[in-house]
């Protein structure tokens, strides 16, 4: 996009170079018509000295003035500032506002916008209209009424895909007095609210579930200890059993808290996808070591092929997450003996994905939980978690990522789940851009996999 907003100095400038070249030209006219005798010497001297005469006037005229206001100093982009021109101090502060900051001109045209701006819109090094960047209808709107010099604005819009967003923009008329045929500029200021709006709502949701799961456990814990302190003070065997009772309660109320905060976290920060590197692979490794001693007790054999290494865009912790809860939940589903297996693919495309999570045959049932958003090119890390446990009908398998979703009847033993292990799971592949699936056989099994975009800078060369 252009930076340079010419001032009235540089217009006066120009205009007085091309009186300076018309003059010249006209003179130069007037003598060759007069050296090939279509005009007298006379008419030529007279007609010569008249256009030198005006031209004299008009450059005195132009060469006075007001100076150009200090309130028109223009939002930009440092990396275009010539150096012999330092940056004004109302000029850098906009340059370093976290805010994005545009100026429109005339046809709706951007003509300035500060690094945030830039960053926000994914504006190009062209100039460009604002309704190919900011595709908002109210905003464009109150834009227009400002370039006409009507009041200011302050317009609110909300994008849910490819991701959540709520923008409260406010648009305010300039006066650009240096320029006469176009006197009004519109000045946009925008504040992203998306995350105070999500926690917002984050605050709500986290109370609402966390005081209606907590509730049942609570009246139990609250009944058992009305017993104890009653009839079954002295029956010992009675009072052991209803504190082991009480002691799995605790543990569950335990594991919703954890898990309602984990959820409330990864959705507050999910439309900020992560930036850092990590491998997949090894945080998959990593997992499968830390729940040996649980799968040893239940006489399960858990398991681990495919790429050592699998660099992708991510963040350790949640991909950690996504391999706990994903061979938790195959631990806690498969009866003894049985075998899991968690394979990495470090490099597949999406075709390749379809493939690799298409592998029980057609009287399975099969979903994409998510899809990946973005471009067909991208390359991914693939994790699977392939179980023999009891499998999940296929009618049951679009609900299974919803929050406190149970499948009818499935008991995991005195470890109950939540509900919400693979609610978190779907939301952490969301922030990653990855995808989440699932292909499961009641009586065969189930494959629970998840794709994370790989990292460019560490990925192995994709195959021609
Ligand atoms: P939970 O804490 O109950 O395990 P999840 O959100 O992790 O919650 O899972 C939701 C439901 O999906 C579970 O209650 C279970 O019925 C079903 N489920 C998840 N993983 C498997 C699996 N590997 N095999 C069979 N059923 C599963």
């Amino acid at each position: 996009m252009s930076n340079d907003w010419p001032s009235e100095q540089d217009r006066r400038r120009l205009r007085r170079r091309d009186t300076f070249a018309l003059t010249l030209i006209a003179v130069v006219v007037l003598v060759i018509l007069s050296m090939t005798g279509v005009i007298t010497l006379w008419v030529m001297l007279s007609t010569a000295m008249a256009i030198a005469a005006l031209s004299f006037i008009y450059y005195l005229v132009i060469s006075t003035g007001e100076p150009p206001l200090p309130a028109a100093e223009p939002v930009g982009d440092t990396s275009q500032e010539p150096e012999e021109r330092p940056l004004s101090p109302a000029r850098q502060i906009l340059e370093h506002l976290p805010f994005p900051v545009l100026l429109v001109g005339p046809g709706g045209r951007i003509e300035r916008a500060n690094p945030a701006a830039h960053e926000f819109l994914g504006l190009g090094t062209e100039s460009g209209l604002l309704s190919a960047s900011l595709r908002q209808p109210r905003v464009l709107e109150a834009v227009s009424s400002a370039l006409q010099g009507e009041r200011g604005r302050v317009v609110e819009y909300s994008t849910f895909a490819p991701i959540e967003s709520h923008v409260r923009v406010h648009v305010i008329p300039l006066k650009a007095e240096e320029d006469p045929a176009f006197p009004w500029r519109a000045l946009l200021i925008l504040a992203d609210e998306t995350s105070s709006k999500r926690a917002e709502r984050m605050r709500g949701d986290f109370l609402a579930n966390a005081s209606h799961e907590l509730r049942t456990p609570l009246a139990s814990l609250a009944g058992f200890i009305e017993t104890l302190k009653g009839h079954a003070r002295e029956d010992i065997e009675a009072r052991d059993r209803f504190l082991t009772i009480m002691q799995d309660q605790t543990e569950r109320m335990r594991r919703l808290i954890n898990d309602l905060l984990s959820l409330s976290r990864v959705e507050m920060d999910e439309h900020v996808p992560p930036s850092d590197t990590a491998d997949f692979s090894a945080m998959v490794q990593d997992t499968i070591d830390s729940m040996t001693p649980q799968a040893h007790d239940k006489g399960i054999q858990v398991e681990f092929e495919g790429d050592p290494a699998a660099p992708v865009i991510g963040q350790r912790d949640q991909l950690f997450e996504i391999a706990q809860n994903l061979i938790e939940n195959a631990l806690k589903y498969s009866p003894t003996g049985t075998r899991i297996l968690c394979q990495i693919n470090a490099d597949v495309s999406r075709d390749e994905i379809e493939r690799l999570t298409n592998t029980m045959g057609e009287s399975a049932g099969r979903l994409s939980i998510s899809n990946p958003p973005g471009s067909t090119g991208q390359r991914f890390a693939l994790l699977r978690v392939r179980d023999a446990g009891k499998g999940i009908e296929r009618r049951q398998l679009p609900r299974l990522s919803e929050r406190f979703y149970r499948v009818d009847g499935q008991k995991s033993g005195p470890k109950e789940g939540t509900g919400l292990g693979l609610a978190i799971v779907k939301h952490i592949v969301s922030r990653h851009r990855g995808g989440f699936y699932v292909e499961s056989q009641p009586g065969e099994g189930s494959v629970f996999s998840v794709s994370i975009p790989v990292s460019l800078a560490d990925a192995p060369a994709a195959e021609a």
